[in-house]
């Protein structure tokens, strides 16, 4: 029998939401197991698996700049998303018929896998059977469809063997045509499987559903549709079906004992061009960052009734914390409205009538302030108190509101190491780059991890030396490194950088935590400027693209360091997480999801076989297999990223740009289920993490030299 999971919306209060999750029983309404709810308190954050109403209602969040985590993907004929959402937007969310399924991760949760992660930095870790689904109904009606399988793979990890497969019908324009699969393995086992419609931009893309567990290795696969369609017979194919050669005895990994904060690895980039003096240069990137800085800012008055935001001109720790702001009456008559400063407290002084009465208003003593003391404040009416009295009110101090104290509060040189016994450009180059989203705290690890088995293991092992010899890498462990100080500090779920380029009221304090520029949407092929899908305009939103093309300190780096080697002819850039793997385009426009250009049937083939390869060497660690569905152009598996690095560095550059997003689900045997892992998994997974993943950078290096040994002589 087949115990079906639902969930189910309980209670919406003004405090606090409530899903409960039931287990009725087959073919039963009631509730039959205790129920296990997720609460979420109204202004808590949280990273969470939502089962969306319909595509509609996605559209809506993406519209609004939602922060989307992964790619929604489609389970039971729902939509799932990971959202990064408060309490109070869940709770609205759920209003309109969306689900929460799974806390992948709290607000909380993260600072507290960093500490559990440096206080026991030993401490390391390392998959159940069910019938499928049961079939669906094969109407005897006339056949109005073709059925075209075009992915049918199969793999074993954990001792489970998962069967993915995608079927396209012709029957593109009808909703609700129904697709079944059905399997046989190779003891004669058999079952069925529903796949479930994928669209994208409003268009038709195929059929499919997450890898299903079958009990053997599957060797024959059909698909049948609702309106009379049978694929021909397929016999499933191995995934990835390559494996990268054995490690040597003696090989040396495993360097990663904790998370690592930007401090941190500063310090290890200085430690490897110490210890490995012969095969390392550090290069300082030519764009400093702004630094773990924002300006400091109080309310004046109370945001609840009547008051303007101050701020500072210039940043918090140029001495601008502790500057006092107040607004006094002068207890005189027919005075005027004054702003004075003087021993570092800014005084405003409101106009009085001929009673002697204040009658200055909020947005007087907003203009008065901007007019008078511009190079040093700029005030903003509050939301909902344009045009109200002026209360006297204050002294109150202005704070840049970091948490951090061990962190400089200075431009920080992002620094890149670049590897290799020929360090000349005479040499194929390879780029690997992480961390230029902040909270992606596992991938700094997965460079850093690769990075010291190329030095390590370059004095023991011939073959790791051979790669040396021949190949010129370059990492860039951290391009965010502010934002990344944010997210260690202050803010977790912290995604972009720290330049706040908003404007008006959107530099209320109350939006601290969304403010910056997502690096990743900030360089300049197939941008949001040039009018491609999944960049913002929006300051506040978690894609915001910055100003212009490549306005950030963050990304130019990147570029820079392509441009400055040109030898480099491959990259990676590494973020998390959902277990992908991926490739241009990566970008479409919205207006018929017209995608930047395709690579050449040749360029595919080698996208297409090195991620075979690198797949191969990344399950070598503990099995992980990123699944078929998430293998390919980015703009296909994941969503239309505008703007994103890979795109600058394939397009204009001519390098074969990959992304990896590290942090494959989880198969859960005891639910059947796959679990997401989030930005700060315990760090038992993220060492996990850090290891299959460095694999996979050393077989890019593999793939990098077989291509240049591949290329006519000069
Ligand atoms: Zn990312």
């Amino acid at each position: 029998m087949i115990v079906r999971r639902r969930w189910t919306a309980a209670a919406t209060t003004a405090i606090l939401f409530s899903a409960v999750l039931s287990h009725p029983g087959p073919g039963s309404a009631a509730p039959a197991d205790p129920a296990t709810p997720i609460t979420l308190s109204a202004t808590e954050t949280a990273l969470v698996r939502v089962q969306l109403r319909d595509q509609a209602q996605l559209d809506r969040l993406v519209a609004a700049g939602t922060d989307l985590a992964n790619r929604p993907r489609t389970r039971d004929g729902r939509i799932l998303a990971d959202l990064v959402l408060t309490g109070a937007q869940l709770a609205e969310l759920t209003s309109q018929g969306a689900t929460a399924v799974q806390v992948v991760q709290r607000a909380e949760d993260g600072s507290r896998h960093y500490a559990d992660s440096v206080r026991a930095a030993q401490a390391r870790t390392a998959a159940g059977l069910r019938a499928p689904a049961a079939g669906q109904r094969t109407t005897t009606a006339a056949v109005v469809d073709t059925l075209q399988v075009q992915q049918a793979y199969w793999w074993t990890t954990g001792g489970q063997t998962f069967l993915q497969t995608q079927v396209a019908t012709t029957a593109t324009d009808d909703p609700d045509v129904e697709i079944t699969v059905s399997w046989r393995t190779s003891d004669g086992a058999t079952g069925t499987f529903p796949l479930f419609r994928f669209e994208d931009s409003g268009e038709y893309q195929y059929h499919y559903a997450l890898p299903q567990p079958v009990p053997g290795r599957p060797v024959q696969l059909t698909a049948t549709s609702s309106l009379g369609g049978v694929s021909r017979v397929v016999t499933p194919a191995l995934w990835p079906n390559a494996t990268p050669p054995p490690l040597p005895a003696g090989y040396q990994k495993d360097f990663i004992d904790a998370y690592l904060t930007p401090t941190d690895i500063q310090a290890r980039i200085k430690r490897l061009a110490r210890q490995y003096r012969d095969l390392v240069d550090v290069i300082d990137l030519p764009n400093k960052t702004q630094g773990y800085r924002r300006n400091a800012a109080a309310y004046l008055g109370d945001p609840a009734v009547a008051a303007v935001v101050v701020e500072s001109v210039r940043f918090g720790d140029q001495g601008m914390n502790g500057v006092q702001v107040r607004t006094v009456d002068p207890g005189r008559r027919n005075r005027p409205l004054t702003v004075g400063y003087r021993d570092r407290v800014l005084t405003v002084s409101l106009a009085t009538d001929t009673a002697g009465k204040t009658v200055s208003t909020t947005d007087e003593v907003a203009a008065a302030i901007n007019a008078r003391q511009a190079n040093r404040f700029r005030a903003t009416v509050e939301d909902g108190s344009a045009g109200l009295p002026m209360p006297v009110a204050g002294p109150a101090r202005l704070d840049d509101g970091l948490q951090g104290t061990e962190v400089p509060a200075r431009p920080w040189t992002v620094q890149a190491l670049r590897l290799g016994v020929h360090r000349d450009g005479s040499r194929v180059g390879v780029l690997a780059y992480s961390q230029e989203h902040a909270r992606e705290w596992a991938t700094p690890l997965v460079t850093l991890e690769f990075a010291e088995r190329m030095l390590a293991n370059a004095r023991t092992d011939p073959a790791t030396r051979e790669l040396l010899e021949q190949v010129d890498i370059f990492v860039i462990p951290m391009v965010n490194p502010d934002g990344a100080n944010y997210s260690f500090n202050d803010f977790n779920f912290q995604r972009k950088n720290l330049v706040n380029h908003c404007t008006g009221s959107a530099r209320d304090p109350k939006n601290r935590t969304s403010w910056g520029v997502d690096i990743n949407r900030n360089y300049t092929v197939g941008s949001y400027f040039d009018g491609y899908v999944g960049g913002s305009a929006n300051c506040l939103s978690g894609t915001y693209s910055g100003t212009a093309e490549l306005s950030e300190a963050e990304s130019s780096n990147v570029i820079a360091l392509a441009q400055a080697h040109p030898n480099i002819k491959f990259a990676m850039n590494v973020h998390s997480y959902g277990g992908y793997f991926m490739w241009p385009p990566g970008a479409y426009r919205a207006d018929g999801r017209i995608t930047l250009p395709r690579p050449s049937i040749d360029e595919s083939t080698l996208f297409l076989n090195s991620a075979r390869r690198i797949v191969g060497a990344i399950a070598q660690e503990r099995g992980t297999v990123t699944w078929p569905s998430q293998t390919g152009p980015v703009a296909d598996v994941l969503y239309s990223a505008a703007g994103n690095s890979a795109d600058q560095l394939y397009y204009e550059l001519g390098i074969f740009a990959w992304d990896f997003e590290v942090g494959n689900d989880r198969w859960n045997a005891a639910t059947n289920e796959w679990e997401g892992v989030g930005f700060q998994p315990p760090f038992d997974e993220a060492h996990g993490e850090s290891q299959e993943y460095a694999g996979g950078l050393v077989e890019m290096v593999r793939v990098a030299r077989d291509y240049a040994a591949a290329q006519p002589a000069p």
